[in-house]
């Protein structure tokens, strides 16, 4: 089956990480990951981050580069995990869709919530390559 990718972002503001709660589906709902979404057909991941970062938490996103790996999803998706920032002027980000509560973590309290199983090894990947591990 051709791999689809989910896109996640690591949105960098003060040298803190941007955290988003789940709301929904049930299975996942009150876990951490890194806001983001599916790749649509025609879409670059680029694109699809700063799509999903507007739909979902109203901000307007600045795609840096790719943090090196890939982590499984549920088949057929992979998670890859592009930086960004507040473009100047962004909104502030707000939880408009599939989030309950958003969180800016130091590093120091990046491990203070608890992130989905599947996102954990790709913060630890953030982390090294912002120099923040
Ligand atoms: O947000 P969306 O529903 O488009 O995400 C697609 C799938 O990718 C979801 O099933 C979600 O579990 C997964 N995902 C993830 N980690 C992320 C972002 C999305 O596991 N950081």
């Amino acid at each position: 089956m051709t791999e689809r990718i989910v896109v996640g972002a690591a949105l960098v503001d003060g040298g803190r990480l941007l955290a988003a709660r789940r709301s929904a589906p049930a299975e996942l709902a009150g876990r951490w990951e890194l806001p983001g979404g599916k790749v649509e057909a025609g879409e670059t991941p680029e694109a699809a981050l700063v799509r999903e970062l507007r739909e979902e938490l109203g901000v307007a996103a600045e795609p840096g580069e790719r943090v090196p790996g890939q982590w499984p999803l549920r088949e057929p998706f992979v998670l890859q995990v592009w930086t960004a920032r507040l473009r100047p002027g962004s909104a502030a980000p707000e939880p408009l869709e599939d989030h309950d509560e958003l969180r800016w973590l130091t590093p120091a309290q990046v491990w203070d919530v608890p992130w989905l199983d599947q996102d954990v090894p790709a913060v630890e990947r953030v982390l090294a390559h912002l120099g923040l591990g």
